[in-house]
């Protein structure tokens, strides 16, 4: 177990914390502030104990340059709105400026760095660089779980320069995925789909490993489906993954009754609204044609199975869902997950849209906030972010 903001002494201290506050702006302005009110609590708390605050956050990709479009300005914005209370902004992140202003905050006052991501030192995970932002606090706490993935230096490197904690949003998050992996309650049912099988080769196999059932829906199934000798007709297939299909079924073969995979199949000549779908068996897709979502076969079977799971975890889309012809697997599945009276989870970017779009967010237990960040979790890897935290004391 890693130490939490709640088991360390942070009273009246100058604080560096590392959230996830990238997120989706549009002309300007915070398009979606999800990821900054999941960091709220932790704010809050450091702000009750006295801790002065100093906020650091990646945005988007500017790969070691300054990007205008990608300052933090707009999101400090969004921030004092939502906490009701000023929140300064720096146009950087290290350097004399940087280290006054942080010197000068006063207890429950915050302060937001520019983008660590300006600097190609961040991703370098620099060892000076991670000094120099460790300057500026006397405790590391690391909120920002959709970060911890990646040995940055304000993930992993600054946190062998300061006491480092993780942030209330990082434990939960910690505690809720760990429960997948350690002990759930059974049946454990596992859905995963969404556009490649690649990316999600490592969490079908370990999930093989520990549910009791792993329901495949969305593109993902075309590879594997095609690596059983079915034909696909023009259906999304990641190129080069027939080594990882094969694998995949090997694996399956082993764990036997316990793959599901779709028995019918929404298609469409084209992935546009409109397209004359029909459903097909699984077996006998016709050519010329593409899969888009799984049949409604198919989607009753997955919504039983999750329903009398006591615990439940999905990850990625079952069909197009962005397209309403092609979204009804993806809300049958949406509406099972948040009817189900089990601990329910669910990661993923485009899942996470999926459930907020078919407003099932409210009736899940935990709404992950880290797409990568999950999907390596869950497949049992150590996330560097994570590792470099101080264990809680025995006993
Ligand atoms: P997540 O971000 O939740 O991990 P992915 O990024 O893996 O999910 O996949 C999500 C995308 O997969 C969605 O944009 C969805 O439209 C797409 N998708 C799922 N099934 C299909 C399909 N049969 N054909 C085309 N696209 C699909
Ligand atoms: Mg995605």
């Amino acid at each position: 177990m890693k130490r939490s903001v709640t088991d360390y002494p942070l009273a009246g201290k100058r604080v560096f914390v590392r959230v996830d506050f990238n997120v989706p702006l549009e002309a300007g302005e915070v398009a979606d502030d999800m990821r900054i009110r999941a960091a709220l609590p932790t704010i809050a708390y450091l702000r009750q104990q006295g801790c002065s605050l100093v906020l650091a956050s990646h945005l988007g990709r500017p790969k070691g340059q300054v990007v205008e479009g990608l300052r933090l300005a707009p999101v400090a914005r969004r921030l004092a709105t939502l906490v009701g209370d000023e929140v300064q902004s720096v146009r950087d992140c290290v350097g004399p400026e940087v280290e006054a202003a942080a010197r000068a905050l006063g207890q429950g006052s915050m302060l937001l760095l520019e983008n660590v991501r300006f600097h190609a030192e961040e991703t370098a995970n620099d060892p000076v660089f991670a000094a120099k932002l460790a300057s500026l606090a006397e405790v590391f706490v690391n909120d920002a779980f959709g970060a911890a993935h990646r040995a940055h230096a304000s993930t992993e490197g600054i946190a062998h320069c300061l006491p480092a904690v993780a942030g209330l949003l990082m434990t939960r998050e910690l505690e809720m995925l760990g429960r997948l992996l350690g002990d759930p309650a059974r049946p454990f049912v596992v859905v995963l789909g969404g556009a490649k099988v690649s990316d999600k080769i490592g969490v079908i196999r370990k999930m093989l490993d520990v549910a009791d059932e792993v329901l495949i829906g969305g593109a993902m199934c075309f590879p594997l489906l095609k690596a059983q000798g079915h034909g696909v007709g023009t259906s999304l297939v990641e190129a080069g993954t027939e080594q990882v299909a094969a694998d995949v079924l090997a694996a399956a073969a082993v764990a036997s009754g316990r793959f599901v995979l779709p028995q019918d199949v929404v298609v469409a000549a084209e992935a546009v609204a409109g397209a004359a779908a029909e459903t097909v068996s699984a077996d006998a897709m016709p050519a010329g044609k593409m899969g888009l979502d799984i049949g409604s076969l198919t989607a009753r079977d997955y919504a039983a199975r999750i329903t009398a799971a006591r615990t439940v975890f999905w990850n990625g889309p079952m069909g197009l869902f962005e397209v309403d012809d092609f979204a009804a697997g993806t809300r049958a599945v949406a509406a099972a997950v948040a009817g189900c009276p089990g601990v329910s989870v669910v990661g993923g970017g485009d899942t996470v849209s999926a459930v907020r779009r078919f407003g099932a967010e409210d009736r899940i237990t935990h709404v992950s906030t880290g797409g990568g960040a999950s999907m390596v979790f869950l497949e049992g890897k150590v996330l560097p972010g994570v590792a470099a935290l101080m264990e809680k004391e025995q006993g």
